[in-house]
């Protein structure tokens, strides 16, 4: 088993491998994880550390700062400033995401596949479909159990119920969970079954080196072959992995794209047609005490609008980051802490049409995006249900979130103007981005998009992508499990075999 710590890496230091993976995310672990059980050499490069359950903070904002890329501060650029959060740490997201699993949605492949029939050919259904039912066993995914759902959850039926609206409790990659409510700083009794123990250590067991806390830096390219990668350590060293096969980036998104144009790899659409998921939330306050600390950390959602791009889920912050979305100053202020234990958050994941570009600039990377202004009517539409779902289950007041508008709306009737004549700039919501898509297209015509069907990209021999960049669209549910069912199909491609499981 060989994993080597950036922050020893002092020294220059070569190696060779069959194929050379850029990120330990849920797509990068994957590949890692498939291609070790077919017999090959594989080095992982992660730019963030190895954490330990123990390691993990109680402090939501210790949290980001450690294991965050910008510490959990980057920004969109565009007609509002919406946070995107990105992980750096090995495992990618999975440590510190919500463990929110779902599968593949038949109708976004239908979609999918109505766009570019060829992709049907490189992602067949039933291959999607059988990688998920293997990935779903490697992740022990079941349904939040009723004892650990929260009294956050219970209303949360309660409400949907009462409008009609279909809900269940939440399926996640967590096995004997406590109900801590901290899956998103990293469980700290190590029950959440994140890629980098589920896929990532067996795939290290198997043979694979883990380079942990080393930035890859360059796409090495020789005679129009992707062989290798190059970045430095933690510890300063420069290193350089040798890939005689291929080399694969799963680094997000946001950073695949990002390391393309850094090295001056620009055929195709790279860093365009970037989509997400803004998810909007929303706070109601009931008479008792409800403590929205308790309980899964997001344990039960509400589907039924699935097909207006609207999915509804609990949630559940660290105390310090609920306190710093409080309103108000002085004494308001120190009122609403003291009646912290009284209020819910709700959100809402909203599958928004906008797309928005990456790039770098002066070596940083940005994100350029607006939501347009029918995904802002979704927004309205949104915040506007979850607070007649919050009205429904019997909270008092509701505070949606919405600058312009009191933070004590007392009634559905108060409500109903948000989504009827509400504001139209993002800017107005509370709003954060989770899950990006689509900046590295799969397709197959080689100018609209930036990999093939194959995952192959279509200027650069030998270079694969596997994460959700290659996605064709955002998809509107919680994406880890479907970035890990493609990463499968992509990791049979690199060995050479057919998308099949
Ligand atoms: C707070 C949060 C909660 C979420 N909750 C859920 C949920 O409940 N369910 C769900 O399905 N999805 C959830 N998501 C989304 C999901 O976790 C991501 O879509 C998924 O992790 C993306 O997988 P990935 O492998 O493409 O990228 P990532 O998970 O982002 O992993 C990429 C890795 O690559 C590394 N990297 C980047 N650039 C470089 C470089 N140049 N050199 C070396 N390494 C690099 C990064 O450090 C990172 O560790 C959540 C995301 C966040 C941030």
């Amino acid at each position: 088993m060989t994993h080597l710590r950036g922050e020893d890496i002092t020294r220059e230091h070569d190696c060779r491998v069959d194929v050379a993976i850029v990120g330990s995310g849920p797509a990068g672990s994957t590949v890692a994880h498939d291609l070790t059980r077919r017999g090959l050499r594989v080095a992982v490069i992660e730019a963030g550390p190895w954490r330990e359950p123990g390691d993990f903070p109680l402090d939501t904002f210790e949290s980001m700062g450690r294991d965050y890329r910008d510490m959990g501060a980057s920004v969109t650029v565009g007609s509002a400033p919406i946070p995107y959060v990105q992980a750096k740490l090995v495992g990618g997201a999975s440590p510190i995401n919500g463990a929110i699993c779902w599968r593949m949605p038949r109708d976004v492949y239908d979609e999918w596949v109505a766009r570019d029939r060829r992709l049907a050919e490189g992602l067949p259904w039933e291959a999607i479909e059988a990688h998920t039912d293997a990935i779903e066993a490697l992740l022990d995914v079941r349904d939040t159990a009723a004892e650990v759902r929260g009294r956050k959850a219970e209303l949360m039926a309660l409400g949907a119920d009462a409008l009609g609206l279909r809900h269940r409790p939440i399926r996640r990659n967590v096995t004997g969970c406590e109900g801590l409510g901290r899956c998103m700083q990293g469980c700290p009794k190590g029950r959440k079954n994140s890629v980098d123990r589920a896929l990532l250590q067996p795939a290290i067991e198997r043979g694979a080196l883990l380079i942990s806390s080393m930035e890859v830096a360059e796409v090495l390219v020789e005679r129009g072959r992707a062989v290798g990668l190059r970045g430095k350590a933690a510890g300063g060293g420069r290193v350089t992995v040798r890939a005689d096969r291929a080399v694969v980036l799963a680094a997000s998104a946001v950073q695949t794209p990002a390391l393309l144009l850094s090295n001056g790899l620009r055929g195709g659409p790279v860093g365009e047609h970037f989509q997400c998921h803004p998810g909007v939330s929303a706070a109601g306050r009931f008479r008792e005490p409800v403590r929205m600390w308790e309980g899964a950390t997001q344990g039960h959602e509400v589907t039924g609008l699935r097909h207006e791009g609207l999915k509804f889920e609990t949630l559940g912050f660290g105390l310090g980051l609920l306190a710093s979305r409080l309103p108000g100053t002085g004494r308001a202020f120190a009122d609403r802490v003291a009646e912290m234990a009284h209020w819910l958050d709700w959100g809402v994941a909203v599958r928004a049409e906008a797309e928005g570009r990456v790039r770098v600039l002066g070596g940083r990377t940005v994100v350029f995006y607006s939501p347009t202004p029918r995904d802002i009517a979704r927004f309205r539409r949104g915040v506007r249900v979850m607070g007649d779902m919050f009205f429904a289950a019997g909270a008092e007041t509701v505070d949606a979130g919405v600058r312009g508008f009191s933070h004590d709306l007392r009634s559905p009737l108060e409500l109903a103007p948000i989504e009827r004549g509400g504001p139209t700039s993002a800017a107005a919501f509370t709003a954060a981005i989770t899950h990006m898509f689509g900046t590295c297209r799969m397709g197959s015509d080689a100018e609209a998009s930036v990999v093939g069907t194959d995952f192959a990209h279509h200027r650069i021999a030998r270079l694969y992508i596997a994460d959700s960049s290659v996605f064709p669209s955002n998809l509107g549910v919680n994406p880890q499990v479907s970035i890990m069912a493609l990463a499968a199909i992509a990791a049979a491609r690199v060995a050479g075999e057919g998308p099949r499981a």
